[in-house]
């Protein structure tokens, strides 16, 4: 049903502008009793499922994981393993921003059974940052980076946001050199979106001349393919580039539809389940906390797939990867081949030098990873 648990800690030390993520100001809340609800969280789940595999992956992502002690970390580590099992060779991430962090906690994560890191750096020019409403500098992002070596972490990944405002091409040329030069594992890269409800949309409404325009952004993201590539980085997912053997297993698992449990408010999860069930937490904390006081789940009403659901998830979540998509599983799962479904759209795809299609393989080529949107809509 779900091979994969993702915990959600909905606490940061101060939220930033631009962030439309289900997380608040930890001030004045105590994280002690937010792990408490947690473990319970996890305890109804467990009975709610008690048939489940090992857990292939586990990602705590919030919010500001690295705000929890290395003491709490392992304990709902401990009980994850208890309750639904790990696999021997389980991948555990934890996203760590880098103003969070020293050796000690570091070193305690690792010791407590995290194998990952995701260090939330977005730029390593200090007046962007500044700008973002980081609670970090760039030489903070540098030292968290090189203790998280010195802590055992041999799988350390990095978040980068082009687009910014003011920022120039120069700029983000300096930052991608810098997460080369640190020896990054791992780097997601990210176009800045101007999410509604944000400060970020009050400062910068549409057309705001301290913003990069589409073609800019655009241009950004494609020196961020060329110069990654050449550095050795295997651009795997459309926002996503690895070392050999260092794609996020967990993340790969979202765009393959394997199951996942999402513990935490405001998390999601997918259960593989006829043509899968997915459903959201409820996103207001003391509405969750409340649910899980009465030992209820707090789910929002859950949404049961459909074929066509299910058809259209494995074509925007499968292409996003490299790899593509089989044509034989996909046969295989909902007996019609795609390449026959959309036999036209294909084509024109193809002429385009957006896709490539093989006989089992529809995949984006490196101008659709690009420009996948103008794909995706051709599969609608
Ligand atoms: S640290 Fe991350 S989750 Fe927290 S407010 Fe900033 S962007 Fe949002």
């Amino acid at each position: 049903m779900f091979s994969r648990l993702y915990i959600h800690i909905p606490w940061c030390k101060a939220k930033c502008g631009y962030c439309a993520f289900s997380s608040r100001p930890l001030a004045g809340h105590d994280l002690d009793q937010t792990c408490n609800l947690l473990l319970q969280e996890m305890k109804l789940a467990a009975a709610a499922w008690p048939d489940n595999q090992p857990l292939q992956s586990v990602y705590l992502g919030g919010g500001t994981p690295s705000l929890l002690s290395a003491e709490q970390v392992a304990h709902l580590l401990a009980c994850s393993r208890n309750l639904f099992g790990h696999a021997d060779d389980v991948e555990i991430t934890l996203e760590a921003n880098p103003g969070t962090v020293n050796l000690d906690s570091l070193s305690g994560y690792r010791q407590g059974g995290v194998t990952r890191l995701s260090l939330g750096v977005q730029s390593f020019d200090d007046r962007m940052l500044a700008a973002l409403g980081r609670i970090h500098t760039a030489e903070e992002s540098r030292t968290a980076l090189t203790l998280a070596r010195q802590a055992g972490f041999d799988s350390i990944g990095i978040d980068l946001i082009c687009g910014l405002p003011e920022q120039t091409m120069t700029h983000w040329q300096n930052s991608l050199q810098q997460a080369i030069s640190l020896q990054s594992d791992h780097l997601s890269v990210y176009g800045l979106t101007i999410e509604e409800g944000t400060p970020f949309a009050t400062r910068y409404p549409d057309g705001s001349p301290e913003l990069p325009d589409d073609d800019q952004t655009a241009a950004m993201l494609e020196e961020a393919d060329s110069r990654l590539t050449a550095a050795g980085y295997e651009h795997y997912e459309i926002a996503n580039f690895a070392r050999p053997g260092k794609r996020s297993r967990h993340n790969c698992g979202y765009w393959q539809r394997d199951g996942y449990l999402g513990i935490g408010p405001g998390a999601h999860s997918f259960l593989r389940q006829g043509w899968g069930i997915r459903w959201g937490n409820q996103g207001d904390y003391k509405t969750w906390a409340d649910a899980i006081r009465n030992n209820r789940l707090a789910a929002t009403e859950q949404q049961e797939l459909t074929r066509e659901d299910a058809l259209s998830e494995v074509i925007f979540l499968g292409l996003r990867m490299a790899d593509g998509i089989s044509l034989s599983n996909c046969a295989e799962q909902f007996d019609e081949r795609l390449d026959q479904r959309y036999a036209e759209e294909i084509r024109q795809l193809q002429q385009a030098g957006l896709i490539t299609c093989t006989p089992d393989r529809l995949a984006l080529t490196k101008q659709g990873m690009l420009l996948s949107n103008q794909v995706f809509v051709r599969f609608i």
